[in-house]
């Protein structure tokens, strides 16, 4: 049951690998026992949540009938054979995402996988997938979508989400949204912007092999397919791991999970991470 006056949510997974609850679970500042013991009513998440089975199955519909929620959605949609692609507790999986869809005040599509299919759309994408927003729109349901990409999500994007909503009580269509339905204080910005390699880049110092000289010194990783230019995102700001480290910093290049959509044709991540640039 909902606690006290905390704004009820509800999290989903459909076809997920947990790693956007993962990432979740890890957040530090503030850490995520505060976020969902203080300041939401975490009503349903099939891995966070002590309970199990029926009781919290009944604490998903309760919540559900009651309304004035808003749903996490976690893994992209699979709509191949009737949603029967991801079938879950003896239903399509397409069904699970209608039923706490259509009463929720918003629905966080968290993750790459639930923004566009992400990886589980990859070629040849034998199962449909596709994120929340396109297979709502598809089966009539008209509730807004913020679109929190990234593979995983960073914590703290969700947590801005949440606060905007449950604390600054902002209304979903108050919030800042860009065109794509993401936070545009998050995903306006590139990666290649706030990129600690960026003065290499222009000054033409590149990486062109892992485990070279150039990569001791830190040179920018553009030849070995940096997608640093073309991906919106904060990343190099707010970092991962409570703020320790994040993948350009670590020595990968960026593989644009914040930006790339295997169901766009040209977008194929083998395709967009070609190395392009040779010595
Ligand atoms: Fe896992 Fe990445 Fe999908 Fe999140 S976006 S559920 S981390 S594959
Ligand atoms: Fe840009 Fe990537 Fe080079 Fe950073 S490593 S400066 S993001 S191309």
């Amino acid at each position: 049951a909902t606690k006290g006056n905390l704004y009820p949510v509800i999290w989903v997974e459909g076809a997920s690998c947990t790693g956007c609850t993962e990432s979740f679970a890890q957040a530090q500042t503030p850490n995520a026992a505060e976020v969902v013991l203080d300041m939401i009513s975490l009503n349903y998440s099939e891995t966070l949540s002590a309970a199990a089975g029926y009781s919290m199955e009944e604490a998903k519909e309760q919540t559900i009938e009651a309304g004035d929620y808003i749903l996490i959605y976690e893994g992209a949609i699979q709509e191949k054979w009737g949603g029967n692609a991801l079938r879950v507790a003896g239903k399509p999986g397409t069904e699970h995402l209608i039923e706490a869809a259509k009463n929720a005040n918003a629905v966080v599509a968290l993750g790459s996988c639930a923004v566009n299919g992400g990886w589980m759309g990859a070629k040849p994408n034998v199962t449909d997938a596709m994120g929340v927003q396109q297979y709502l729109k598809k089966a009539g349901i008209n509730v807004p979508v913020v679109n929190v990409p990234g593979c995983p999500a960073n914590p703290e994007w969700l947590t801005s989400v949440l606060v905007d909503v449950v604390l600054m009580k902002l209304k979903p269509a108050d919030l800042d949204l860009n065109s794509e339905g993401k936070p545009a204080g998050i995903f306006n910005q590139t990666i290649h912007d706030n990129c600690e390699r960026r003065g290499h880049f222009e000054n033409g110092e590149f990486v062109y092999e892992f485990g070279s000289e150039e990569e001791k010194k830190g040179y920018c990783l553009y030849p070995l397919g940096c997608r640093g230019p073309q991906t919106k995102s904060n990343c190099g700001v707010v970092m991962w791991n409570d703020r320790r480290s994040w993948c350009v910093q670590a020595g990968a290049p960026c593989i644009g999970c914040c930006e790339a959509n295997p169901n766009d044709p040209g977008q194929n991540w083998v395709e967009v991470n070609t190395p392009f640039l040779k010595r």
